[in-house]
């Protein structure tokens, strides 16, 4: 990293946080020449698992499907679109904290009925029955029962 001002390239990070829900990491530094500072954005390229399907297909996460199979779930549902950002950056924040290079389509299942259930119940409860497809009516009631502790 060299220095905007001298060109040096001895900087060091005075601070460092994550900005934009995690996505870039805003650092100070100052030059260890002419001790200006100044601050840089970095992405952090973290590179998304690719997703293992039931049927062992692999398949590039699509961020695009994740969201449309959550906003199916939640349509007409009072739920502002802010928090379903949220909920989608959240998602991919885990996928990625896996530090896997594949998951299972299960386990990326599981995380967005998990986000579902904090949304809105019944979105979780749309998605749960499609995604899960459950085995019979009573494990299905356990799952509605379940809702209310
Ligand atoms: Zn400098």
């Amino acid at each position: 990293m060299h220095c905007p001002f001298c060109t040096t390239q001895e900087t060091k990070v005075i601070d460092s946080r994550l900005v934009a829900g995690g996505h870039q990491i805003r650092r100070r530094r100052e030059c260890s020449a002419c001790h200006e500072r100044f601050t840089t954005f970095e992405i952090a390229e973290l590179v998304m698992p690719r997703i293992v399907k039931r049927d062992g297909k692999r398949e590039p996460f699509d961020e695009e499907k994740l969201r449309s199979g959550m906003l199916r779930a939640l349509e007409k549902r009072p739920v502002n679109t802010e928090n379903i950002e949220k909920s989608v950056n959240a998602i991919k924040s885990a996928l990625r904290a896996t530090g896997e290079r594949e998951v299972s389509s299960e386990m990326a299942g599981n995380l967005i009925m998990a986000a579902l259930k904090e949304l809105d119940k019944v979105a979780y409860i749309r998605f749960a029955s499609v995604y899960r497809s459950f085995e019979d009516i009573k494990e299905f009631g356990e799952e509605i029962a379940r809702l209310g502790d």
